[in-house]
C-alpha cells in the first residue's frame, strides 16, 4: 500500500492557501521539505541560472513506489495530513504531496524515485499532465528536476527580484534547513559552483562554520533551558560578532523555520547593553514544544506560529541567553594605552599625510551641547566599574567611560578617513574574507565598484573572496576586520553613500574597540580619557548620540540634602 492518500475535499479547501508557488525559493523549499519528510540524510540542491533554468533536488530518502510516484502529482494527496485535527497540529514540515502538483502547474517536472528494492520509476509531467512513466535504474531516494518554471505565466518572472537576490534567498533557505538539521548533509550549487556544503556531524557549530566561516563559529556560545512546556537551545554570537540586520537571528519551532518579531526582540533585549546600537547578533534558536501548544499558520509562505504561554517562552529565552552571556567572559579587557591606539598614532606620525581636504568628509554629528567649553575637572573615582566621577567648582560630573572612549576613537577614525580617503595600497598577502554563503552571492560588480571607490579592491578566487588592496587608514593588525565590516555593511545597505558608510564603520569599530563597562580604570587612565575627550570636536555625546556626562550642580545637591 502506498504512503500517499487523497484528502477529503473539506480539508482540500483548508489547505488551498498552500498552493502558492510565488518564486524559485518557494519551489526549492517545498522540494527540500519533501526530502526531509522522506527521512533523507543527504540532500543535494543544484541550480542553473539561480534556478530560472533548472532546479534539481536529489535525496537519499525512502523513495516511492510507482503508485505513489503517480499519486504525488494529484492535487491534495498527502501522506502526512489526514484529518482536520492533524492540519492544525502539524508536526511535520509541510504538505508533502501538496507541493508537487502546485509546482507541476507552473513548470515541467521530472521525477525519478526508488525504494531501493527493485528498479526505480521515472515520471515526467508537463502542463500538469503525466506525459510518461517508465522503469529506470535508480538508487534509493528521489530526484526531482524542475525546468521551464513559470513558462505559462512569464509575467511571474517580472515579480522575481534580480537573480542574485533570488539566489541569496535560496542560500539563506538552505542555511536555515542545515541549521535545524545538523544530521543531514546539504549541498547547494549554482551553475556547477558550490555555494554551501554541510556535513552530517550533528553538530550545529559545524553548520555555522559552513555558513559563516570558522572565525564566526568560534565566536559562538551555547545556551539552553527548559520549562514544563518548552525546551530551548541553540548558539549565539559573542557581543563583538554582530551584524547590521536581524536576518541572522534564526528561529525554529520543532525544526521548522519561523519568523517571530517578539522572540527576536527578546533575544536582543537579553543582550542588553552588550550590543552596540543598531547591531544584531547571530543566533540559532531551536524551540521544542508539544505541537498541541502551538497553532501553525497554514499559509506556507508566512512561517508564523502562535504560541500558548508566549510570555513564559519569552522569559525562558531571555534567561537562557542572559546566563550564557554572563557565564562567559565577553568583555574586552582594556588599557587606555593599548597597542592598538599606539599603532594608530604611529601610523599618523610616520607617514606623509595627504593634504587635509577643506571640505571635510564629515560634519560634526550634532551641535556641541549647552556647555560650549570643556570643563576643568579633578578625578574622584570610579563607580561600579562603569562611571568615572569628577568634580570642579560647579559640581559633580559622572562620565560614562565607554561613551567617552568611544567618542575619542570615533573622531580619530574620522580624521584618518578624511585625510586619506583615496589613498590605498596593494597587500603583499591578500586577506581571505570571512563572509557567509548568502553574502557571497550578493557581491556583484556594483558592489565591487563601490568598494574600489572606498579604496578596497577585492578579487574572486577559487573558494571565496580575497581583499587585495586597502586604504592606508585601516589600522595595522585590523585590516581584515575593517575590510570585512565595510563589505558586510555595504551588502546590508546598498543604498548607503560613501560618507554614510564610512561613518557607520567608524561608529561600529570605535564602539567595538573601546573600553567597555565593568572594567577597572585607574586615575592615570581616567585623566588620559579626560584629556582625549577635551580635544574632541564634540566631547559631550558618544557617536550614537548618548550623553557622555551627567552633571549634578552644587545647588542641585544642596537641594537634595535640603541644605539650602
Ligand atoms: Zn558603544
Ligand atoms: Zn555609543
Amino acid at each position: 500500500m502506498g504512503k500517499i492518500y487523497q484528502l477529503e475535499s473539506k480539508l482540500q479547501n483548508l489547505i488551498a492557501a498552500g498552493e502558492v508557488i510565488e518564486n524559485i525559493a518557494n519551489v526549492v523549499k517545498e522540494l527540500v521539505e519533501n526530502a526531509l519528510d522522506a527521512n533523507s540524510t543527504e540532500i543535494d540542491v543544484s541550480l542553473d541560472e539561480s534556478g530560472m533554468k533548472r532546479i534539481q533536488v536529489v535525496d537519499n530518502g525512502s523513495g516511492m513506489d510507482e503508485a505513489d510516484a503517480k499519486m504525488a502529482f494529484l492535487r491534495h494527496a498527502t501522506s502526512k495530513i489526514r484529518t482536520e485535527y492533524d492540519l492544525f497540529h502539524i508536526n511535520s514540515l509541510g504538505f508533502r504531496g501538496e507541493a508537487l502538483p502546485s509546482i507541476a502547474a507552473v513548470s515541467k517536472v521530472e521525477l525519478i524515485t526508488s525504494e531501493g528494492n527493485d528498479a526505480g520509476i521515472k515520471v515526467v509531467v508537463e502542463d500538469n499532465v503525466i506525459k510518461s512513466v517508465e522503469t529506470v535504474g535508480a538508487r534509493k531516494g528521489t530526484s526531482i528536476t524542475v525546468s521551464r518554471l513559470f513558462y505559462h505565466t512569464p509575467a511571474r518572472f517580472k515579480y522575481l527580484k534580480s537573480t542574485r537576490q533570488e539566489l541569496a534567498k535560496i542560500v539563506e533557505l538552505i542555511s536555515k534547513f542545515a541549521l535545524s538539521h545538523p544530521k543531514v548533509a546539504f549541498s547547494l550549487e549554482n551553475n556547477e559552483k558550490t555555494l554551501l556544503r554541510t556535513f552530517q556531524t550533528g553538530n550545529i557549530p559545524d553548520v555555522i562554520a559552513s555558513i559563516y566561516g570558522i572565525v564566526c563559529a568560534k565566536a559562538m556560545l551555547p545556551f539552553k533551558g527548559s520549562t514544563r512546556d518548552y525546551h530551548v537551545e541553540g548558539y549565539l554570537s559573542k557581543p563583538l560578532e554582530t551584524r547590521s540586520t536581524r536576518k541572522d537571528i534564526h528561529l525554529f519551532v520543532n525544526q521548522r523555520p519561523i519568523q517571530d518579531y517578539q522572540i527576536q526582540s527578546t533575544i536582543i533585549e537579553a543582550y542588553g547593553q552588550l550590543l552596540p546600537i543598531k547591531r544584531f547578533p547571530i543566533v540559532t534558536l531551536l524551540i521544542e514544544v508539544d505541537p498541541q501548544l502551538i497553532d501553525v499558520n497554514v499559509h506556507p509562505a508566512k512561517h508564523q506560529v502562535k504560541f500558548s504561554e508566549l510570555d513564559s517562552l519569552k522569559a525562558l529565552v531571555y534567561q537562557s541567553i542572559k546566563s550564557a552571556l554572563k557565564d562567559q567572559s565577553v568583555y574586552e579587557t582594556y588599557v587606555v594605552s593599548d597597542p592598538f591606539i599606539k599603532q594608530e598614532q604611529a601610523l599618523f606620525v610616520n607617514e606623509k599625510l595627504t593634504p587635509y581636504e577643506q571640505t571635510s568628509l564629515f560634519e560634526a554629528k550634532s551641535p556641541v551641547s549647552e556647555q560650549t567649553t570643556f570643563p576643568n575637572l579633578d578625578y574622584i573615582g570610579q563607580y561600579r566599574g562603569t562611571y568615572l566621577l569628577f568634580q570642579n567648582e560647579e559640581g559633580l560630573y559622572l562620565m560614562d567611560q565607554h561613551a567617552a572612549a568611544e567618542r575619542i576613537r570615533y573622531e580619530r577614525y574620522l580624521l584618518n578617513m578624511g585625510n586619506r580617503k583615496s589613498d590605498s595600497y596593494r597587500l603583499l598577502l591578500p586577506i581571505t574574507l570571512q563572509v557567509s554563503a548568502s553574502e557571497m552571492t550578493l557581491i556583484d560588480e556594483e558592489l565591487t565598484d563601490k568598494l574600489l571607490k572606498l579604496g578596497v579592491k577585492i578579487a574572486f578566487v577559487k573558494d571565496g573572496v580575497e581583499v587585495t588592496q586597502i586604504p592606508h587608514w585601516f589600522p595595522r593588525g585590523h585590516e581584515s576586520e575593517f575590510a570585512e565590516t565595510m563589505i558586510k555593511n555595504l551588502i546590508d545597505n546598498r543604498q548607503a553613500g560613501a560618507k554614510e558608510l564610512l561613518n557607520e564603520l567608524a561608529i561600529l569599530l570605535s564602539c567595538k574597540h573601546s573600553l567597555k563597562a565593568n572594567a577597572y580604570v585607574d586615575s592615570e587612565n581616567a585623566n588620559e580619557l579626560l584629556s582625549g575627550l577635551s580635544k574632541c570636536e564634540n566631547p559631550f555625546t558618544c557617536p550614537h548620540g548618548r550623553p557622555i556626562f551627567v552633571k549634578l550642580t552644587k545647588n542641585e545637591l544642596e537641594k537634595l540634602f535640603k541644605r539650602s
